[in-house]
């Protein structure tokens, strides 16, 4: 093992969200409703990295991400590790990959897709353009920008 430094304080249990892309822990935050579980839940902004030049972390005390958390997280942060501490120790790192659909997790911006009055659940496929993520409705077929879809 090597020796890290944290600047953050260490947890017991819980997840570790890691090299979030400096900026974008507060956007995490709020879309993962990270807050809302009551838990204690630790932040460092702009931490230095040695790979991203800076970073943002989260550490949230006694909770673990489901795999369709990580999904969404890929979309905002697809260089973001996270790690299920158990004891102070790093006991399993998920894997962040950018899935290939979405399911139930965002609505179509568009109040007139098939999704919304149906008793179905949204459905995007999501494409890597140049450093642009979009996402394709399954209902409608119309594109968004990952912007205007985790906003909605
Ligand atoms: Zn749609």
């Amino acid at each position: 093992m090597d020796k890290k430094q944290y600047s953050v304080e260490a947890i017991e249990n819980g997840t570790v969200i890691d090299h979030i892309p400096a900026g974008k822990g507060l956007a995490i935050l709020r879309q993962f409703k990270l807050l809302h579980y009551g838990s204690a839940v630790t932040v460092g902004f702009n931490l230095p990295s040695k790979t991203q030049g800076s970073k943002d972390i989260i550490k949230i005390s006694g909770v673990r991400l489901d795999e369709k958390a990580a999904n969404r997280l890929a979309l905002f942060a697809p260089e973001a590790t996270v790690n299920v501490i158990e004891d102070f120790k790093v006991v399993h790192k998920m894997q962040i990959a950018l899935p290939d659909v979405i399911a139930e997790v965002f609505r179509c911006p568009n109040s007139n897709c098939a999704s919304h009055g149906e008793p179905v659940k949204s459905r995007f496929y999501v494409r890597r353009q140049k450093d642009q993520t979009r996402l394709k409705c399954h209902y409608c077929e119309k594109t968004f920008s990952r912007d205007s879809v985790t906003e909605a």
